[in-house]
Formats: C-alpha cells, sequence, structure tokens
C-alpha cells in the first residue's frame, strides 16, 4: 500500500472529556483506552495530568497498561506542567508530551495578557524543555499546538511554528480551537505552513478541529488533503461545547471515499460501534439517533421506497454496511437457544470483552432471563452486563430482580442509549465498504423502522431461526 499513513491521535479522554457531563473516572479512563486501543488509534490522549489528581493517575495507569500506541499527556507552556506530564508518562512504552500555547492576539491579550514576542519566548522554552526531559529515554515525542491557531495572525502562526520545530516539535498541531474555520480555509492554512515555515517537512503536521459550525469533519479532511497526517478526533465526535471531529466519520470517510482521501487508517472499523457503545455506557451519554456511522437511525430504512430498494439491492441506499462498522447483525436473536459462542460475540459488539469464568456468569443469568422473555435485546443484556460486572445482584435474587427489571422484548426498553433490535442488512460477504452484493441474496433483510423502536422482520430469519442461534451456540 503506498497510501499516506494517517495517524489517528484519540483526544476523547482529554478534550472529550471536558464535554459537559462526559467527566469519566480512572477505573473508566483505563476501561476506554483498552477499547481504543482494540480499534486500533495510534495515539492515545490520556489526559492533562497536571489539571487533577485523577488525570495524572489515569495518564499514569492507562500509560502502565496500554503499551502499543502512543500514550500523550497535554501540558501548558510552562516548567510545572511539562515535569507534570512527563512524570505521569514515566512508564510508556510510547509517551509524547503535548505542549500548548495560545497565539492569536484576543487571547494573548485578555487570557494570556502577554505580548507576541513573549509568547513566542515561552513557546519556545516549554518545547526545548519537554524535549530535553523526553530525549533522555530515547523518545523525543514532542507535540506542540498553537491555541487557536485558526485565528491567529498568519505571518505569526508561521514564526511559532518555526520556533518550536527548531525547539525540538516532532508534530505540530493546528488547532481550530473555536471552530470558526471553513474547509478551504482551513487547508489554505495548512498549504501556507508548508510553503513558508522552515523544517515543516522534519514534522507530522496535525488537524484539531472543533464542531461550533458542524465543519469539524470536513476541516480535518481538508487539512489532510493539503498535508496534515495527524488527525485529533474523538468518538461519537465529544469535546468541548459542539465536539471535536468524530473519528468514525474522518475513518469511515477515507474508506468509504479512498477516490477521493487516497489514505491509509489502521483502524478496525469493525470496532466503531463497539467503542461508541463503550463511551456512551460510561458517560451515559447517549448517541444522538442521527449520528453518522454510530446513531441508532444510521442504518436504519423506514420510507417505503427506500426498503423496496433495499430488498433488491442494499447497495440502493446503503454506501456502507452495518458489519463493516461493528453494528451487531440483527439476524442474530438472542433466544433461550443461544450459545454462549453467540452471547460472547453480541457482548463484544457492546464493547465488552469477558473473561471465560465471567462469561460463564453472564450467561447463567442469560439463559434465566431469555426463558422468560424470548428475544433478549441488546439493552436487556447491557443491564444484565452491569449486574454482573458490578455484581450488585445476589445469585439468589437474581430471577426476581430480572422478572422486575426487565419487559418483555416488545415493552418499551428500559435504555433509553442502548439500541433496539439492531436494524441491519446481511448480504452473505465479509463485512466491508460496497461489498460486492448480489441482488437476489435471500439474506436480505425486510426493514421497517421508526425513529423509536426498530421492527426488523426477516425472511430467512423467520425460516431459520432458532435452528439458526442453536448452531452458533455450539
Ligand atoms: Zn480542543
Amino acid at each position: 500500500m503506498d497510501r499516506p499513513h494517517i495517524t489517528i491521535f484519540d483526544t476523547t479522554l482529554r478534550d472529550g472529556e471536558q464535554s459537559p457531563g462526559c467527566s469519566m473516572n480512572v477505573q473508566e479512563k483505563l476501561r476506554l483506552a483498552q477499547q481504543l486501543d482494540r480499534l486500533g488509534v495510534d495515539a492515545i490522549e490520556a489526559g492533562f495530568p497536571i489539571a487533577s489528581d485523577g488525570d495524572f493517575e489515569a495518564v499514569q495507569r492507562i500509560a502502565a497498561s496500554v503499551r502499543r500506541p502512543i500514550i500523550a499527556g497535554l501540558a501548558r507552556a510552562c516548567t510545572g506542567d511539562v515535569d507534570r506530564a512527563w512524570q505521569a508518562l514515566q512508564g510508556a512504552a510510547r509517551p509524547r508530551i503535548h505542549v500548548f500555547l495560545a497565539t492569536s492576539d484576543i487571547h494573548l491579550k485578555y487570557k494570556l495578557r502577554i505580548t507576541r514576542e513573549q509568547c513566542l519566548e515561552q513557546a519556545r522554552e516549554a518545547v526545548r524543555h519537554a524535549k530535553s526531559l523526553c530525549t533522555k529515554s530515547g523518545c523525543g515525542d514532542v507535540e506542540f499546538s498553537p491555541e487557536d491557531a485558526t485565528r491567529t495572525d498568519v505571518p505569526f502562526l508561521c514564526q511559532v511554528v518555526e520556533a518550536v520545530i527548531t525547539a525540538g516539535a516532532t508534530t505540530v498541531n493546528i488547532p481550530d480551537t473555536v471552530g470558526y474555520s471553513m474547509p478551504e480555509e482551513y487547508g489554505q492554512l495548512i498549504r501556507i505552513l508548508r510553503e513558508k515555515v522552515a523544517g515543516i517537512e522534519r514534522v507530522t503536521i496535525s488537524t484539531h478541529c472543533h464542531n461550533d459550525l458542524g465543519l469539524a469533519v470536513a476541516n480535518s479532511l481538508a487539512g489532510v488533503q493539503e498535508g496534515a497526517r495527524q488527525v485529533e478526533c474523538t468518538i461519537n465526535g465529544i469535546g468541548e461545547r459542539a465536539g471535536n471531529a468524530s473519528l468514525e466519520e474522518i475513518v469511515m470517510a477515507m474508506r468509504v471515499r479512498p477516490d477521493r482521501y487516497a489514505y491509509e487508517t489502521t483502524i478496525a472499523s469493525e470496532q466503531l460501534y463497539p467503542s461508541s457503545q463503550v463511551l456512551a455506557e460510561i458517560t451515559r451519554v447517549p448517541v444522538q439517533p442521527n449520528k453518522a456511522i454510530t446513531g441508532r437511525n444510521a442504518f436504519a430504512h423506514e420510507a417505503g421506497i427506500h426498503q423496496d430498494g433495499m430488498l433488491k439491492n442494499p447497495l440502493t441506499y446503503e454506501i456502507m454496511s452495518p458489519q463493516s462498522v461493528g453494528v451487531p447483525d440483527s439476524r442474530l436473536v438472542l433466544g433461550k437457544h443461544s450459545g454462549r459462542h453467540a452471547l460472547a460475540l453480541r457482548c463484544e459488539q457492546l464493547g465488552h470483552q469477558f473473561e471465560r469464568r465471567e462469561l460463564d456468569e453472564v450467561y447463567r443469568k442469560f439463559v434465566v432471563l431469555a426463558d422468560r422473555i424470548k428475544k433478549v435485546q441488546d439493552s436487556h443484556l447491557l443491564e444484565l452486563i452491569q449486574d454482573v460486572v458490578s455484581g450488585s445482584a445476589s445469585n439468589s435474587n437474581a430471577a426476581t430482580s430480572q422478572t422486575k427489571k426487565f419487559p418483555p422484548a416488545a415493552a418499551t426498553l428500559p435504555f433509553p442509549r442502548a439500541l433496539p433490535a439492531v436494524v441491519g442488512v446481511n448480504t452473505g460477504v465479509n463485512p466491508g465498504v460496497n461489498p460486492g452484493v448480489n441482488p437476489n441474496d435471500a439474506h436480505a433483510a425486510h426493514i421497517l423502522g421508526s425513529a423509536g423502536q426498530a421492527q426488523v422482520s426477516i425472511a430467512f430469519a423467520d425460516r431459520h431461526g432458532e435452528q439458526e442461534d442453536y448452531l452458533w451456540g455450539v
């Protein structure tokens, strides 16, 4: 493959966590970091170590246990912050210190109360200090972000970027901190930096776009087209105010349209939906139903003409298969005949990986429940998993508590954030984008969705139903 590689820098745990209602404790951050590792991100910004002891500990624990991706810690451009970030990253296999300093006149004048000259000097010094710390350990990985770059005087921005490259930065990130930029404008800024800044070819240029005007993904892609090779983004697009560029949208735009965006990422796209689910579950912030890629309606078809097209050939209305992004196959109905294998698979799709013993426990409770309510929906399963994970349900009263807790499958879902029976189309081919679908495929699903509760009636499942489930349970 000679397509340029795009580094996916996930900042769900740092910028994302700053969004209202999305704070996470250390244990939750660790769990999400492990899921991000499975997803295949290149870098995880694990926190802002000087911000709190909790953030420090989270960065430290993630650094110690998540070994493949780069682990970044954020620091303002001052010695205390940089030292603290470096301290938190001590155990990391691949540490990165991420230093930031605002460069726009409005930030310099009202927030920092420093001159451009002071700003330049402070940026240079902080990067030099970060570099001296991490060079000793052999990594030398320092990222610098001129905060509010898109509202910074361009010649001054070029000056700052040049200074930090000379001081040892290896990645230069260009944040559209306030979500103000337009795609062409953002792309042009990246182009100017590449043209004017001496030494820019030695560093990775990165995008970091906010979504205040709904343009975060478009701006990031425009930056990539002009030579940026790292994208900072978050799961479900969470982040300050209107959020960050959504990781799943960036990745799938490149995967679905390689004719326009001929770039590679190392993301395992079938982990996108599980990652979205883990985040929603941890933060208890539901995904907006029409959210691209991971929203519950992203693959639902309601209009009659659409359903008709889908039955004849899913490519009429689907540009990617649900399976390619890890949306569970609705043909696999979980019922009392389902075995451990099918159950384990669905748990994984919902973002839960279990050891054998834990799975046995989930399975025991599942069988009791399935006996009672026939079809076990994802929402039921999530509640049951919660019980096992928290150990809150004792064996003796599990059945009774489940009776109260779980209504029959057709009733209103108790878990507003969880998917109802997930709509999807089994194309009979391997998960992938634009699969070569046989229009006469007997597996084609007949989908009757509605905003609240999708109903799925599937010709194939009707015929094979329980037998097929049983086969999965060997
Ligand atoms: Zn941000």
